[in-house]
């Protein structure tokens, strides 16, 4: 149970890369000024996370099951945290979706934009009736600099961070008035299992439709490209959990 005193943190998808780091950081708080509500799709993938947190787990951090693109389990969720109020929420789940769009079906662009739009706007639904009740409140939402400039063979990811990025906007300016603050974090690239997923459904694909100069523009150019660009400015979770801790104090 959080002590007085102490801000509620409600975070999504904490089973790795950047939520993980963030649950920990804030968790291990030096001043111990925050209770980490860490959530994940899947609590059997809690083992990284419990060991990571060390003995912060069960005193500052509790685990709970959360699907962002199910209104059943974020209405559960929400429920079992009601008493506490979420004085921060911290939407971070995110997916990724790599390759020439003439390959890529209506369906996997509906599963991006249902986890980083629809997602994030049904958790932001959630949490602000209550953070309007008591007029307080931090919402961040961890966006991408592709929310902010379109990237080659991202067009899709790209398209659900600019969404995103155009809600909150414009959710700002209501939210102000009842003094809830909404921030968000656009990360370059940053060294996590979201290259890595990305990369073995880039491996599996087959290219239905795309033309053979774009195949091996893909191919050739851009991914290895964007490798080099990963190991020269790739960032750690470490250095956005800091940066975001920043933003909430
Ligand atoms: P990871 O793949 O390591 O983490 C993504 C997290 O989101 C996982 O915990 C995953 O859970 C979770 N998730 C996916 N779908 C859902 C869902 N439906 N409900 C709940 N959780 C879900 O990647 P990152 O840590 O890198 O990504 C975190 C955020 O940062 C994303 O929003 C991403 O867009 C953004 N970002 C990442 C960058 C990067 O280069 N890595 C750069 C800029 C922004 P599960 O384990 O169950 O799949």
């Amino acid at each position: 149970m959080a002590n007085s005193g102490q801000k509620v943190v409600l975070i999504t998808g904490c089973s790795s890369g950047i939520g993980l780091r963030i649950a920990v950081t804030l968790a291990k708080d030096e001043k111990k000024r925050y209770h980490v509500i860490a959530t994940m799709r899947d609590l059997k993938k809690k083992d990284k996370l419990v060991e990571a947190a060390g003995d912060a787990y069960g005193k500052t951090l509790m685990l709970l099951p959360l699907d962002v693109c199910s209104d059943d389990s974020v209405k559960q969720c929400i429920n079992n945290v009601k008493d506490r109020h979420i004085d921060i929420f911290i939407n971070n789940a995110g997916v990724g979706l790599l390759g020439p769009v003439e390959s890529i079906s209506i369906e996997e662009m509906k599963r991006v934009f249902e986890t980083n739009f629809f997602g994030a706007v049904r958790m932001i639904k959630e949490v602000m009736p209550d953070m309007k009740k008591r007029r307080s409140g931090h919402i961040v939402v961890m966006s991408s600099v592709m929310g902010l400039q379109g990237v080659v063979f991202n067009d899709v990811y790209t398209a659900s961070k600019f969404a995103i990025e155009g809600f909150c906007e414009s959710m700002a300016v209501q939210l102000m008035k009842f003094n809830i603050r909404l921030s968000m974090i656009e990360p370059g690239p940053v060294h996590t299992e979201f290259e890595t997923k990305m990369m073995e459904d880039v491996a599996k694909m087959e290219y239905p439709g795309a033309d053979a100069d774009t195949i091996r523009y893909f191919k050739d150019v851009y991914l290895p490209s964007s490798r080099d660009i990963f190991e020269a400015m790739g960032q750690t979770p470490d250095d956005i959990a800091k940066c975001l801790k920043k933003v909430i104090e």
